[in-house]
């Protein structure tokens, strides 16, 4: 299509129009149509250049095209209006800067960025330098006085329409500009001369049109148009869609489009190009932080190809450049009283502020800004609560490596770019970090890569952790891990890394796939070997003060699920208010126990089972004597056994083998024998569904001498800790009931020993008895349970897999097609499906208290400790939610927000 074509078929459709949409706002001049609370509109990218424009800060003008379109562009419906306005838009904006796109002595060149509501950084495509064709680079080449600029302009912008409209991909582009260089002897991309760079160009087009029939289109309009719509399409590429899934972002959004005037960063020595941050993102320092390259475009100082500078070196470079770049920064700090991450490029010594946005940080830079910010009177209190995600706050709790007696084999440093330690195997690419992960091949991953690119989010998010020997603390691998707080060396340059070969060469050793190493993410250290890890302590002083914000404003109590006295001393450090789960049965795995247990399984009668139990009565009674003073007086829910018998048993297959093993080698020994009995229990226990089995209260039902133990040696440890001048608060907690009667069988078992043992003991304590709902029918009948229940527990681990009728165990295989497919936003089994467990755990919880006012409930499932799953236990009056100690910070904070939230009238954000 020609220019003129092109002119015509959309001046057309513009008279065809009738626009009721406003589909394209400008900015520039002064002022812009839009403005920073636009972001559904115009994108978080769009917003904040209308607000700093609006704020008469040095940017670029352009024009954003809005969501809607996106939207419209993804259903096929007619984009008349939408071209329309951007034709008006595009003549204002090329009168406001006195040029033509593409066009004349001095051709405008523009941007085309993507810019969704949430930020996704580096996830969808940007096209640069557009307007440049044969004629413009030319002009471009004069006017600059600078060919090889032009030139390689030029070249890039065919590099990246190539590869984001025409979908190419970058390899063969790639691969032409190396066998240039090779032949021109030279080693980095700026070394090559204009006569190289043109070569570069005509082979470039030779490809394109060697690969799509078509030449690589001159009209710039045509350009603008077929960049636009590659950039809504953008939106629905695989690294777009994993980022959205992981961050729980909205598929229906969409992406705005912004089209900006180019400023060049790689005009010379006097001009550069840099990013940063009004404070250090990873650990809230009150420091100007960023890097920043001379002679370089954006894509330079983040794709981590070259290493930038630190931003300090500009005051000494360009002292007035910094000056003016520190000054606007901090009064877009004010003005959205937050730490702002900013992109600016200077060309030809003045200043251009790209963006300027709400930057991202990791869980210990967030509190401290939050702090901070209370502190110099920026935010209130209550605003500092939000400026925190509840799950970062398991920053605090990441680990860090054991170096203490340890052999410690430093190989590279490289840069602190995600806090916290990692110790794994080591693989090369994304795909087999996925594919190890999944298949189990290694138990921690860390993913080794030259440098990461946004198609590596998938293995990114398996590793637990990311070594780059490219890039700064901006670079891909740095931001992303930060996001997802997880340990990151990035820039380590002494590590060589080998993709294609799946070797990292550092210091004369090579490792290779598969071999340990240990990083330091909060010092940049890559050591040799597995390291042991240790958890962060929980005390530091920030976090202390913070939590002291954040407690007072909750109405749900916060437990911990812990089954021993250290787990139960980890979670009071963590802040638990009681334990709302204690699984007795990971006490019978115990190496001292299991072959009482075994016993107990294996007794073909009541007598010999009583004999078992008898010898786990007293292991039992002291471990929760040390539950109970490791809680003092805080409630201690312990719950009787769960799983099914066979668990505790050798598995079939194994015992075949030992048996087989035997007859040949001593048939008649006793241990054969013995193991053919031991078979016979294990086949006759078997079921072919043992989560539907004999398992829960169905074990106490069937054995009742299991519930008398178990309830003996829990009044009895309680008995003694109040005897010895402790306060337990003991609850007990009967499994899998699925109605009255079974609880009432349960229930009078435990009410009787627990007389029994008062009287023996002449003392007593105070307890409740109650109940997990983690089936439907408890559920439903749940007014009727409550005739028995002094207090209901959700199993929302089971209510889930009973409820939707999925094996918690299996969902694997099925997940990832279902969020592929939209039918699953979340893993069910990570976030309560409100609609329809949520709705059990709701109703059940009405009409409990409608039989019992007084009913105490909670949650123990696994939800107890994911953000959005809390913030629903507040808003349905649930007492508590109980999880594993390192997510009791992240509980806290959620039930504060929620708390908050309601107080101020808000919705409370949940994903229902
Ligand atoms: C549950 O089912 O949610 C629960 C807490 O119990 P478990 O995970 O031990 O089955
Ligand atoms: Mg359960």
């Amino acid at each position: 299509m020609t220019q003129g074509a092109v002119d015509q078929a959309l001046a057309g459709q513009a008279s065809m129009t009738s626009n009721t949409t406003k589909y394209v706002y400008f900015f520039g001049g002064g002022a812009a149509d839009g403005n920073g609370r636009m972001k559904d509109v115009l994108g978080g990218k769009g917003a904040g250049l209308a607000e700093m424009t609006n704020a008469g800060l040095p940017v670029p003008p352009g024009f954003t095209i809005q969501t809607d379109a996106c939207r419209e562009y993804m259903r096929g419906a007619s984009n008349a209006d939408m071209n329309a306005e951007m034709l008006i838009a595009l003549e204002r904006l090329e009168r406001l800067q006195g040029q033509k796109l593409g066009q004349g002595e001095n051709p405008l060149l523009v941007s085309v960025r993507s810019g969704a509501k949430f930020s996704m950084p580096g996830m969808m495509d940007t096209i640069l330098n557009l307007g440049l064709n044969d004629h413009a680079v030319e002009a471009l080449a004069k006017l600059s006085g600078n060919p090889r600029f032009a030139y390689d302009s030029y070249r890039r912008l065919i590099q990246m329409f190539g590869d984001v409209v025409l979908e190419m991909g970058k390899k063969k582009f790639e691969h032409i500009f190396d066998t240039i260089k090779e032949r021109e002897g030279v080693k980095y991309d700026y070394e090559l001369q204009p006569q190289a760079l043109k070569d570069v160009i005509v082979e470039y087009k030779k490809l394109v049109k060697k690969e799509t029939g078509k030449e690589f289109p001159q009209a710039p309009l045509e350009q603008l148009v077929a960049a636009r719509d590659a950039v809504f399409r953008s939106w629905n590429n695989d690294r777009a869609k994993t980022y959205r899934r992981i961050n729980h972002i909205d598929d229906w959004l969409g992406t705005a489009v912004n089209v900006q005037a180019m400023v060049f960063g790689n005009l010379g020595e006097n001009s550069g190009t840099g990013v940063g941050f009004t404070r250090n993102p990873a650990t809230g320092e009150h420091v100007f932080f960023g890097e920043y390259l001379m002679n370089a475009q954006g894509e330079d100082v983040v794709s981590g190809v070259r290493t930038p500078l630190p931003i300090s070196e500009l005051e000494r470079v360009m002292p007035r450049v910094y000056e003016h770049l520190r000054s606007i920064t901090w009064k877009m700090e004010k003005h959205y009283r937050d730490m702002q991450d900013f992109e600016f490029t200077i060309q030809d010594g003045k200043l251009y502020m790209l963006q300027t946005r709400n930057g991202k940080r990791t869980g210990l830079a967030a509190v401290r800004i939050a702090i901070d910010m209370v502190r110099e009177g920026l935010i209130t209190q209550e605003e500092a609560i939000f400026r925190v995600e509840p799950n970062q706050l398991y920053d605090f709790l990441v680990p860090r490596l054991v170096e203490k007696g340890a052999k410690v084999e430093v190989l590279a440093t490289g840069l602190p770019a995600s806090p916290g330690a990692a110790v794994g195997q080591i693989v090369f690419s994304a795909e087999d970090a996925v594919k190890f992960h999944n298949n189990g091949t290694y138990r921690t991953i860390i993913l080794v890569r030259g440098e990461t690119t946004p198609e590596d989010i998938a293995g990114m998010e398996v590793a637990a952790g990311i070594l780059t020997s490219r890039g700064g603390m901006t670079s891909h691998a740095a931001v992303v891990t930060r996001g997802m707080g997880k340990c990151c060396v990035a820039g380590a340059g002494e590590c060589v890394v080998n993709e294609a070969k799946k070797e990292l060469t550092v210091k004369g050793h090579i490792y290779k796939q598969g071999d340990w190493i240990s990083l330091d993410g909060t010092t940049g250290r890559v050591i040799a070997g597995q390291l042991k890890t240790l958890p962060a302590q929980p005390d530091d002083p920030d976090l202390v003060k913070f939590m002291g914000w954040v407690d007072p404003v909750r109405r749900l109590k916060i437990r911990a699920n812990a089954d021993i006295p250290r787990d139960a001393k980890q979670a009071r450090l963590f802040g638990a208010e009681g334990i709302g789960l204690c699984r007795t049965e990971h006490m019978f795995f115990a190496e001292d126990r299991i072959g009482h247990v075994r016993d107990m399984i294996l007794a073909d009668n009541e007598k010999d089972r009583r004999a078992a139990l008898a010898l786990l009565l007293p292991m039992q009674r002291a471990d929760f004597e040390g539950l109970f003073e490791t809680m003092e007086s805080l409630p201690v829910t312990i719950r009787l056994l769960d799983p099914p018998l066979h668990e505790f048993l050798p598995q079939r297959d194994e015992l075949l083998v030992q048996i087989a093993r035997l007859e040949e080698t001593k048939p008649r020994s006793s241990k054969l024998k013995e193991l053919r009995i031991l078979l016979a229990r294990v086949e006759e226990l078997h079921e072919v569904n043992p989560m539907l089995g004999l398992r829960g209260c169905r074990l106490g039902i069937t054995f009742p001498e299991i519930t008398e133990m178990q309830a003996r040696a829990i009044f009895e440890a309680a008995v003694n800790v109040k005897v010895r001048g402790g306060d337990p608060h003991v609850d007990v907690m009967v499994p899998l009931i699925g109605s009255i009667e079974e609880m009432r069988h349960q229930a009078n078992i435990i009410r009787r020993i627990a007389s029994e043992v008062f009287k023996e003991k002449g003392s007593t304590v105070e307890y409740l008895v109650g109940t997990m709902i983690e089936l439907p029918r408890a559920a439903l009948t749940a007014d009727q349970i409550a005739e028995e229940a002094e207090f209901f527990s959700f199993g929302t681990n089971d209510l889930t897999q009973t409820t939707f009728g999925i094996s918690r165990d299996d969902i694997n295989h099925f997940l990832p097609a279902y969020m592929k497919a939209g039918i699953f936003k979340h893993d069910p089994f990570a976030t309560l499906d409100q609609a329809g467990v949520g709705l059990l755990v709701k109703m059940a919880t009405a009409k409990g208290r409608n039989t019992r006012p007084t009913l105490q409930v909670g949650i123990c499932g696994e939800h107890g400790g994911d953000p959005e799953s809390v913030k629903f236990c507040h808003k349905i009056g649930l007492n508590y939610v109980s999880c594993s100690p390192f997510r009791l910070l992240t509980a806290r904070l959620a039930a504060a927000q929620a708390a908050l939230q309601e107080l101020q009238g808000g919705d409370i954000h949940t994903n229902s």
